[in-house]
This record gives structure tokens, C-alpha cells and sequence, in this order.
């Protein structure tokens, strides 16, 4: 059976519930041949290399030393039975005397060697490791033997000037010894520690363990190295900067070096060198969170998940420019420029030169941004002064921003909507380096646009271009179906469509809820009774993140002041979606206006529930024009009030009794006046009007209202009783029809070639299709160059809030595949 090393981290061993831990992880997985690499407790490192540095100035160190006992013992005592325990301590005590014996000699000669940083700083892994063994082999469910193993008796290293260089062939003939051979069980090996050729005390360097785990994989030819740490795995950004970065599940080992130097700090190159060599494939894990698969990391990464594994950056970078017409085509000058810089140890992070040769430039980090100017300008020297070289142009406070993945290579379109989604968020881009390999494309930008970026970018490549951050204004009787019919289609949207539709904040008109990713629709009610005080700004602040691609606003009021507000929210780039007729039907000049910002800044204004609910009056029209029919006339009942009312009234009961039985089914408005006025009508008038190219204002429109002028004041019961007074009229009006054949039907009529429109009640003959309509339903009939003989009509029920909730909900799903055509 193969080896597998598990390797765990100091935060992993801080104290006696994180031994627990991982002595239980262990055991869940003892058998033969496991190894585990285990650290020294969080920050014990660090206080046995303060004691070193603080003996070489003479500091007394009493009371440091009793801290680390005091931890140290406590965790041993909280663990282990009393006899094992003892044995421990002995052991401790031991070290204790060699390690005060060496920072005596250190306080006398007031100074510390490496060597002697070595020996003392190694003494935390070697705690761990005895600690871990006894714990093991305390435990009943540990059936197999368990063995310490000091890795200064097994690991020999030479050290070389980029860091510690294995000797392989001495420390796999000692592994062969001492664990590979006669032994079976569970090894518990320190991290960290080595010895030199001379058997002298080393150490692999700060956070050395990781390099010991893959390291003792290779020599003892591992299947695998699993590194226990505190995070779920690598990530593809930074959480802090990135709030909806993901842990990657796969990637290769090239993929971890890139993220890995631009700050994925989970694992260090170095230390997968050995296990790359050997091809094992490395685990990153979490301790705290076993349950979790973590980040495998192998040679090739399995199919693509995704074409980029992660985005990245650094900031605090400088950009060098140097320019000049005397560059062009003279060899040697990128010799001269980076010969120069290397003299003065500068590391350049990033080249850049265009192929005209006119002028080069490279990043560097700021602290080493006027070393490297001077180093330059010294370099040029003769070139600057000659005119030859115009000037070094050093640029501050820049940031680099990577995307890699080994799945870009080949794949065109990649570097596009990299910088699309750049440019998109309005971030310039100083400079470009993309490796011929494609794994890594890198961007200089303005370090104040970093975060900007890193969210913009990850959005780009890792969410759905369909995930949607939604805000809902005014969740009354239509705007909570809609919540509710959003909430019930959720997941079915996610996963036939690969559509993320997050509803991430509610406003009514004294309170909103914010979601920081989603509002639990299930419980939104709630939410929004605990929410805070209404605040509208705060509201679309929070809705539009710029780590979601897509926001849009559905305004559900009927609020003037909300539609005021459209344009504002167009202009920063968020869709909006509504039934409130108020924009649409005021003044001309607004509409137009907010046409025209929708149609420059590429975000969208659906209103399909303006007119008629569900039905699909607005599309239809919109269909009809952009195909390039000609709009002759538009006409029909838009109001489901109205349209019941004369369904019902053939003069043989009174026309205030209809009303009133209406209002009491709630057909009509709290005060039907708002109905029976037909201003409501004349505003969907309006619509239709401008939608077919008629501006007209609602002022200009000839509107018959239903409301005796005596009755405009009362209140609305005195209105309810003195309308039988007007009864009369009513049945006059009704019987003549009738006389004629005919009913009474309160239409819009829009004559787009005569350019005007009226509302007013009608009689049609029994066999017009206004004739036949039944309870609330709307009806539209278009007469076009097309549709003339025989015209295009849209019939059925055309108000109420599940119809009404639907044609928003249709408007959200339309707005949704726009926004997925615009990506890819
Ligand atoms: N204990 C060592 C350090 O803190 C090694 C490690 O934890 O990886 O640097
Ligand atoms: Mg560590």
C-alpha cells in the first residue's frame, strides 16, 4: 500500500481542542503507511526565534520561557493520561536545559549564529510531533503502531543560495531505514527541521513545514500530500476583496504557481517542487472543516472547469516607461535596461515593449521604484542627454491584475473579455504582459481601481453572465406575487437556464431589507418587517455591486417619485423594469430622455405590464415597428374595471348598483372614481401612442369621463351614494344602443396617422370583436399597413396581480437572455 502524508499547520495545533481535532481526523484514517507532518504550535516558532534574538542583547528570559511551558504542558496535561504525560514532561524539561544552555552562550557573546537559530527555533515541531504520537497511540480507536520520527534523522540538506537543496540520495537511503522498511503503522513527522551534511541542526525556512510534507511524499513515494490548513482550499480571489470567490477544486501545478505568486498565499512554489517532480498530486484541506473536498492540485488539472482559475492581483507597483526615438531598432537596449536594474537587484515583475521599439516599460514594486528611475537614468545617461532617450517616466500607486488558467491557452476570446469587462468598468489598462504559455494574462491599472477589477474580472469569468442582482420597489399586492413567483421558479431557472436570479433587496415605502447575497424569498415578509427605515439611495447603493455583473430595479409602485428616478439609475448602468405607467405617460421629453440613455449605455427599460398586464401588448407593438410595418391605428379596452362594468350593465339593473357591487368584489379602485375618471386608460393611451411614433402628451388627449363634474369633490362615499342620482343618463345611453343593436364599451382609440387620440365610452355592433370580450379582459387591435383588412388583436384578462406579476416576471426573463447575448 502507498503512502499518503497528511501535513497540519500550526493554527491546525494551536492548542488542546485543535490536537483533538486532528488526532481525530487521523485515526479516521490509520492504517498502514500513513504519515503525518505536523508543525509547531501557532506562533511557537516565532517565540523560540524571539528568544534567540533577544539572548544575542542580553535580555533576561525567564518569564517567556515559563509561557511556553505553561502552554505547552497545560495542552500535554488537558490530553494525555498521567503516566505518558510525565514522560513528556521529562522530555520538555530536557530541551528547556539545552535551549537555556544555548541562550546563555548567546548572552555572553551577544550574538546569534544561524546555526544556533536553527537549533533552537526546530524544538516547536518536535513538541508537536511528540505530543500528536502519545495522543495517537492514547487512543483506543488507533489500532496500529505509532512512531515519532525526528526528521533531522532522516532529512540532510546542503544550503544553497535559493533556499535549502535536498541531498536525495542520503535522505532516501535514511527514510529507507527508518520508516520505509520494517515499519507499518502511523509515523508522526516533524515539519520543518533537517539536519547538514555535518549532522548539524537546519531548518527548511520560515513555514517550512509544507516543503517537509511534499518532500517526505516524494521520498517515501507517496500516492498523495494532503496539506490540513484553516481554508477551504485555494480560492479563485481573494474573499476579502472578492466577497463571491469560490474554491477551486482542481487545478495544475503551473495554476497554483501563478496564483500562488500573486498572493494566493495557501502554498508556497517551493514547496510543491518535490511532489511536482514525482508527480504527486497535493490536497489542500481545512482541519476545521474536514467535510470540505479542498483544491487538489495535480499535473494536468482534470477537464476545465472553468478557462481561468483565478483572478488576481498585486498592488503597490510602480510602472517605468522609458521612450525615446533612438531605441528603434538598436540591439542591446533591453540588455543595457535590465542588465542595469539586475547590478542594482531591482526585481522587475512585469515587461512591456510594442514592437515599434519606441519605448519599453516595466513594473516594479513602489519601494523599488526610484532605485530603479536612478538606475536608468544613469544607465541612459548619454542617450537622455543626446535626445536620443526623451525620458524615464516612473508611474506610482499602479496595481497588477492577473487572470490565470491553463485553459486560456489555445482558447481565443479569453484576453477579449478580460479587458472588455475592464473597459466595461471603466478601468484603463497602463499595460499588457501575456505569456506565450496563456496561462497568465496580466494588466497594470490604477491601484485605487484594484478591487474594482478583481471583482469586475472574477464576475466575468466565473459567474454566470445570467447572475442577476435584483431590487423590488414596493412589494404590494403585485409586487409580492412577483417575489413569490420569482421565488418558486428559482430553481427550476438555475438549473435548466444556468440563470441566478438574486433578489438582494425589497423596499416599501417605509422599509427595505438588504440581502448581502440573497434575501431568503421564503421568509422575505419577515425580513422586511425586522428591515430598516426606507432610504432609497442606500437601497440601489446596495443592489448594484460591482461584484455581480448584472443589476436591475423593478419598480412595482405606482409613485411618481420612483419613476423619477429611472434615469438615474439608466445612467449608472442599471436595468429597469416596471409596470408604473408614471414615465411613460408624462411628459414626452422624459420618455425620450430615457430612451435614449437606455440606448447609449446598453442597459435596458422593459415595461411590457404598462398596458394590458401579461398581455403581450408593448412587444407586439414593438414587433410590428422595428420590422417595419407602418402603425395606422390603435384601439381597444385597457381597463379590466372598465371593461367588466359595461360587461355587466344592459339596463336592467342601475349603473351606481354595478359599481358599487364592483368595488365591493374589489374590481375597482378603493375610490372607483380613479377608474371611472378614464385617466387611468389615457395613460396606457399614451404609451401605445409614443411606442408607435405619435408624441403626445396626456394633456392632449380628448378623455370622457365617467364622473359626474358634481361628484369630482365628494368624498368617496357620498360618492358612492349621490351616483344614482346620474343613473338616468346612463340607462339613456344604454337603451339607445340596445335599440341599435349594440353595447356600450369605454375604448382608447389612437389614430397614429391622424395623429391624435381620444378615451370615451362607445357603442360597437354585436359582432365587433370589442363586443365579445368577457369579465375583466383587455383587448387591443392594431390596424398596420400588414394587419389592415383583417387586423392583429391581443384579448384576455388584462389586469389582476397574478397577470400583471407575470408580464413582469416575462420582462425579467427577456431582459435576462439579452444580457447573456451581450456577453458571449
Ligand atoms: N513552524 C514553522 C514556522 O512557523 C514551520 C511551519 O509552520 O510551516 O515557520
Ligand atoms: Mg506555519
Amino acid at each position: 500500500m502507498a503512502w499518503v502524508v497528511h501535513k497540519f499547520g500550526g493554527t491546525s495545533v494551536a492548542d488542546a481542542d485543535c490536537f483533538r481535532r486532528v488526532a481525530q481526523l487521523v485515526a479516521a484514517r490509520a492504517g498502514d503507511n500513513l504519515a503525518v507532518v505536523v508543525s509547531a504550535m501557532r506562533g511557537v516558532t516565532d517565540q523560540l526565534l524571539g528568544l534567540v534574538e533577544r539572548a544575542a542583547q542580553g535580555v533576561a528570559l525567564g518569564a517567556e520561557i515559563e509561557e511556553l511551558r505553561t502552554r505547552y504542558l497545560g495542552t500535554v496535561i488537558e490530553l494525555l493520561p498521567a503516566p505518558s504525560a510525565a514522560v513528556l514532561r521529562e522530555q520538555f524539561e530536557k530541551d528547556i536545559e539545552s535551549i537555556e544552555s544555548v541562550l546563555k552562550a548567546l548572552s555572553l557573546v551577544r550574538s546569534a549564529s544561524h546555526r544556533s537559530r536553527d537549533l533552537v527555533s526546530g524544538f516547536g515541531e518536535i513538541w508537536s510531533a511528540r505530543l500528536l504520537t502519545a495522543l495517537l497511540q492514547s487512543m483506543a480507536s488507533v489500532r496500529v503502531p505509532v512512531q515519532f520520527v525526528n526528521a533531522r534523522d532522516i532529512l540532510i540538506i546542503d544550503s544553497g543560495e535559493m533556499g535549502p537543496i535536498v541531498v536525495w540520495d542520503e535522505s532516501r537511503r535514511r527514510c529507507r531505514q527508518i520508516i520505509g522498511e520494517k515499519f507499518s503503522g502511523i509515523a508522526v513527522i516533524t515539519g520543518f527541521i533537517a539536519s547538514s551534511r555535518e549532522g548539524l541542526p537546519s531548518t527548511l525556512g520560515r513555514n517550512g513545514s509544507d516543503y517537509s510534507a511534499s518532500i517526505f511524499g516524494a521520498l517515501l513515494d507517496a500516492a498523495e500530500v494532503e496539506i490540513w490548513t484553516d481554508v477551504d482550499g485555494v480560492m479563485s480571489g481573494d474573499p476579502r476583496r472578492v466577497p463571491e470567490a469560490k474554491v477551486i477544486g482542481a487545478m495544475s501545478y503551473n495554476e497554483a504557481m501563478e496564483l500562488a505568486y500573486f498572493g494566493a498565499k495557501v502554498i508556497h512554489p517551493q514547496t510543491m517542487a518535490p511532489a511536482v517532480a514525482q508527480n504527486i498530486p497535493l490536497r489542500i484541506r481545512n482541519t476545521f472543516n474536514p467535510d470540505h473536498p479542498g483544491t487538489t492540485i495535480t499535473a494536468a488539472a482534470p477537464a476545465r472547469e472553468t478557462i481561468v482559475k483565478g483572478v488576481s492581483a498585486i498592488d503597490g507597483v510602480a510602472v517605468i516607461n522609458l521612450e525615446g526615438a533612438g531605441m528603434i531598432g538598436v540591439p542591446g537596449t533591453a540588455d543595457r535596461l535590465f542588465g542595469a536594474l539586475r547590478e542594482a537587484a531591482v526585481s522587475v515583475m512585469l515587461i512591456s515593449q510594442g514592437s515599434s521599439e519606441h519605448s519599453i516599460c516595466f513594473a516594479v514594486r513602489e519601494d523599488a521604484a526610484d532605485t530603479a528611475r536612478r538606475v536608468v537614468e544613469r544607465a541612459f545617461a548619454v542617450e537622455l542627454e543626446q535626445g536620443q532617450v526623451q525620458r524615464v517616466e516612473v508611474t506610482h500607486d499602479c496595481a497588477i491584475l492577473a487572470v490565470v488558467g491553463d485553459g486560456m491557452a489555445g482558447l481565443p476570446g479569453s484576453a477579449g473579455r478580460f479587458f472588455r469587462t475592464l473597459g466595461n468598468a471603466g478601468i484603463n489598462v497602463r499595460a499588457i504582459a501575456q505569456g506565450a504559455s496563456e496561462r497568465n494574462i496580466s494588466a497594470v491599472i490604477a491601484g485605487k481601481d484594484m478591487t474594482r477589477g478583481l471583482r469586475a474580472v472574477h464576475s466575468s469569468f466565473y459567474l454566470s453572465a445570467k447572475t442577476v442582482s435584483i431590487g423590488i420597489i414596493g412589494p404590494g399586492s403585485v409586487g409580492s406575487v412577483l417575489i413569490e413567483q420569482i421565488a418558486a421558479a428559482s430553481e427550476r431557472l438555475r438549473s435548466q437556464f444556468n440563470l441566478d436570479l438574486r433578489v438582494r433587496g425589497i423596499a416599501s415605502s417605509r422599509k427595505m431589507c438588504l440581502g448581502p447575497s440573497r434575501i431568503d424569498l421564503a421568509g422575505w415578509r419577515k425580513e422586511l418587517e425586522r428591515g430598516e427605515p426606507a432610504d432609497i439611495e442606500r437601497f440601489v447603493e446596495h443592489v448594484q455591486t460591482d461584484y455581480l455583473p448584472h443589476t436591475v430595479l423593478i419598480d412595482c409602485t405606482a409613485s411618481q417619485d420612483v419613476a423619477n428616478r429611472y434615469a438615474g439609475w439608466l445612467e449608472r448602468g442599471i436595468h429597469v423594469i416596471t409596470p408604473n405607467k408614471r414615465a411613460h405617460s408624462g411628459p414626452a421629453a422624459y420618455y425620450h430622455e430615457l430612451k435614449r440613455i437606455a440606448r447609449s449605455g446598453n442597459t435596458h427599460f422593459l415595461y411590457e405590464a404598462t398596458v394590458g398586464a401579461g398581455l403581450p401588448v408593448i412587444n407586439t407593438l414593438k414587433d410590428l415597428v422595428v420590422t417595419g410595418d407602418d402603425i395606422e391605428r390603435i384601439s381597444g379596452i385597457f381597463s379590466g374595471t372598465l371593461a367588466y362594468l359595461f360587461n355587466v350593465f344592459d339596463g336592467t339593473q342601475p349603473f351606481s348598483e354595478i359599481v358599487r357591487e364592483a368595488r365591493a368584489r374589489g374590481y375597482t379602485e378603493p375610490d372607483p372614481r380613479d377608474d371611472l375618471s378614464g385617466m387611468d386608460v389615457a395613460r396606457k393611451a399614451v404609451i401605445l401612442a409614443r411606442e408607435a411614433g405619435l408624441d403626445i402628451e396626456l394633456d392632449q388627449l380628448d378623455v370622457e369621463s365617467l364622473v359626474p363634474e358634481k361628484l369630482a369633490k365628494a368624498s368617496v362615499d357620498e360618492f358612492l351614494e349621490r351616483l344614482a342620482d346620474f343613473d338616468a343618463p346612463m340607462a339613456e345611453r344604454v337603451a339607445r344602443a340596445r335599440a341599435e343593436h349594440k353595447v356600450l364599451r369605454y375604448v382608447a382609440d389612437v389614430d397614429v396617422r391622424g395623429r391624435s387620440a381620444r378615451v370615451r365610452l362607445d357603442t360597437f355592433g354585436a359582432d365587433h370583436p370589442f363586443a365579445n370580450i368577457s369579465l375583466t379582459d383587455n383587448i387591443v387591435q392594431f390596424v398596420t399597413r400588414r394587419y389592415s383588412a383583417n387586423p392583429l388583436i391581443v384579448r384576455g384578462p388584462g389586469a389582476g396581480p397574478d397577470v400583471t406579476a407575470a408580464g413582469i416576471f416575462a420582462d425579467l426573463l427577456r431582459l435576462c437572455s439579452m444580457l447573456s447575448g451581450n456577453e458571449d
